[in-house]
């Protein structure tokens, strides 16, 4: 009875994780998994009947129990199942073996500043803290991966040499951010409908509606929790359009861009990629801070970026 008060600040969630939380990517995210089902549902059935009903088929089939065979197929499928979701774990897991192996631990090199930023970052989120690993890829661009501490976070040695000090924060915000609403997580297992024979290729472009999603709340929490919408916005720009031309991508550029954009075969192009175009993350990432704005959350948070004493490249 007397330890209500302990619980209640426990569950008590930073303001930014409520505010970048979307429960209608759950609803896509349902939409999604239940479609991929019907589909491999639809497939099987159409597998059954054609056993059953099929003219050629039926007299070799004859002899043989219809729901005998049936719940042997259903068996059959479960344990492939289940082999399968272990193949797919076992392989996150050496993933990070592979990283710990040939990647350097961020925390050895002159950006251990990262680690110790994240580490504060982790305890304002409530999530368990995540590993950075640095590789040697020239592409810029950042991932995160796991199913359960540790998660790991890797950027690539372009991230490093190419972006500010102040854009790695916001791509290592935007990458907890897939961590700590569970993106990663889900990933994992949606991994086993998107390697289902002929069907995965399909299961992953209706399942990718949810990606999309999780990368506008990802880039959502970055800019909630670093209460600075440039910061998020240039990051995005230098990790898609490259450190020479980012100051290019000016407001003329990207008004252009936009209107260009504007139309449904953008749109339906757009499905087939598992991250949404730049031109609408910036769009969307302007109108969240335009809601901030309006709602008087903006300056609510002391901004943990203020006090740390790194010097910009
Ligand atoms: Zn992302």
């Amino acid at each position: 009875m007397e330890r209500k008060p302990k619980t209640t600040q426990k569950a008590e969630a930073h303001i930014a994780v409520r505010q970048a939380r979307r429960s209608s990517d759950f609803v896509v995210l349902g939409a999604g998994i239940f479609a991929s089902l019907a589909i491999m549902a639809g497939v099987f059935f159409t597998g059954v009947a054609s056993v059953l009903y099929g003219e050629e088929i039926v007299d070799e089939y004859a002899a043989t129990d219809p729901a005998a065979d049936f719940i042997g197929n259903a068996i059959g499928f479960g344990i492939v199942a289940i082999l399968l979701l272990a193949v797919i774990l076992t392989l996150v897991r050496m993933m990070r073996q592979q990283m710990l192996g040939n990647a350097l631990q961020v925390e050895y090199s002159d950006y251990a500043w990262l680690r110790e930023w994240s580490n504060t970052v982790a305890s304002d989120l409530q999530m368990p803290r995540v590993e950075i690993m640095v590789t040697q890829d020239p592409v810029i661009n950042a991932y995160a991966f796991g199913f359960a501490s540790p998660y790991t976070i890797v950027l690539h040695s372009g991230a490093i040499r190419w972006l500010t000090h102040d854009q790695l924060k916001a791509v290592v915000v935007h990458e907890m951010g897939h961590v700590k609403y569970h993106h990663t997580k889900i990933s994992t297992y949606l991994g086993m409908l998107r390697l289902v024979p002929v069907v995965g290729a399909v299961n992953g472009w209706l399942l990718d509606f949810w990606s999309r999603r999780a990368e506008y709340t990802a880039d959502r929490l970055a800019l909630c929790y670093l209460r600075n919408n440039e910061q998020v916005k240039s990051s995005l720009i230098g990790v898609h359009v490259g450190p020479d031309v980012a100051r290019s991508f000016n407001e003329v550029a990207r008004q252009w861009q936009v209107y260009m954009t504007s139309n449904y075969f953008n749109r339906f192009t757009q499905t087939f990629s598992s991250h949404p175009f730049l031109v609408r993350r910036l769009a969307r990432l302007d109108s969240s801070a335009a809601q901030l704005l309006a709602s008087g959350a903006a300056g609510t948070v002391p901004s943990k970026t203020s006090s740390s004493k790194v010097v910009e490249k």
